[in-house]
């Protein structure tokens, strides 16, 4: 059954594709954006010709009062909500954890883990009073095998994978199912920095033989929030062509 998501990170990437599909099965849909607000626009503005609704709202979730905003508006803009995808996040450059600066190593658990309790804090009161909802974390394979040269991200993400289980278990006699998805390397912005020789290398690595793409992460995402999956929580979901097995 279709019913009121708020995507955060929806301007572009994984959480952009998610917004999309979301969209096609019927769903209302709250675009969270932070700097691209053209991208996130022009998404509304696409979605809403599949007469749904699909509202843009600019929130960088790494700061609690604008998170809690995001929430409350994205609450009054769709009338509710049912499911909440907390997909915003950053990568650093990959360096080794001594060469992390303090501040880069911040600004990086406040985007993708910190943000992703301010979020749910503001949202979970409304799904406990309904009695039922879902809530999908985007966490990485690095979550769960550690990424050399990426330690701050992958200890974020591992929280993320910990946040979603405690949650299941917190959350489950309340009727809301909280599930994980953990791509793989997928074709986004964030990896717009790898070179033909880093992603032939990735490539060969992963069984599958290529590079993942957004869609992809996203129906599991989308597969992880409806009723398809409703038995399903505090899983995580590989998306990853199987570099994790
Ligand atoms: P992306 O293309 O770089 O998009 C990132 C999205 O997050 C953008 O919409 C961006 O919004 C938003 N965002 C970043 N910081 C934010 C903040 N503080 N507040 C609100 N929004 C913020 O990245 P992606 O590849 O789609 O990644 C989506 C998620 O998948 C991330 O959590 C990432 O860690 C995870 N992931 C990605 C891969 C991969 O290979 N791509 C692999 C594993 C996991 P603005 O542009 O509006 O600022």
């Amino acid at each position: 059954m279709a019913g009121r998501v708020l995507i955060t990170g929806a301007s572009r990437g994984i959480g952009a594709a998610a917004a999309r599909l979301f969209a096609r099965e019927g769903w209302d849909v709250a675009i969270n954006y932070n700097s691209s607000r053209e991208a996130a626009r022009r998404l509304a503005a696409e979605l809403s010709g599949l007469e749904v609704r699909a509202v843009p709202i600019r929130a960088d979730v790494s700061d609690p009062e604008q998170a809690e905003g995001l929430v409350r508006e994205a609450e009054f803009s769709l009338g509710g909500l049912d499911c909440v995808v907390c997909n915003a996040g950053i990568a650093l450059p990959q360096q080794l954890l001594t060469d992390t600066k303090v501040e880069q190593w911040r600004r990086l658990m406040s985007a993708d883990l910190d943000g992703m309790f301010y979020v749910l804090k503001a949202a979970i009161p409304g799904l406990v009073r309904q009695k039922r909802g879902a809530i999908v974390t985007v966490s990485s394979m690095w979550g769960l095998t550690g990424g050399s040269c990426e330690a701050a991200y992958s200890a974020a993400k591992a929280g993320v994978i910990g946040l979603t289980k405690a949650l299941a278990k917190e959350l489950g006699p309340s009727n809301i199912r909280v599930n994980c998805v953990a791509p793989g390397v997928v074709a986004t912005d964030m990896n717009g920095h790898l070179t033909p020789q880093d992603l032939a290398a990735l490539k060969e690595e992963t069984p599958l033989g290529r590079i993942g793409a957004p869609e992809e992460a996203a129906q599991a995402v989308v597969f992880l929030a409806s009723d398809r999956a409703s038995f399903i929580t505090g899983q995580v979901l590989n998306v990853d062509g199987g570099m994790v097995i």
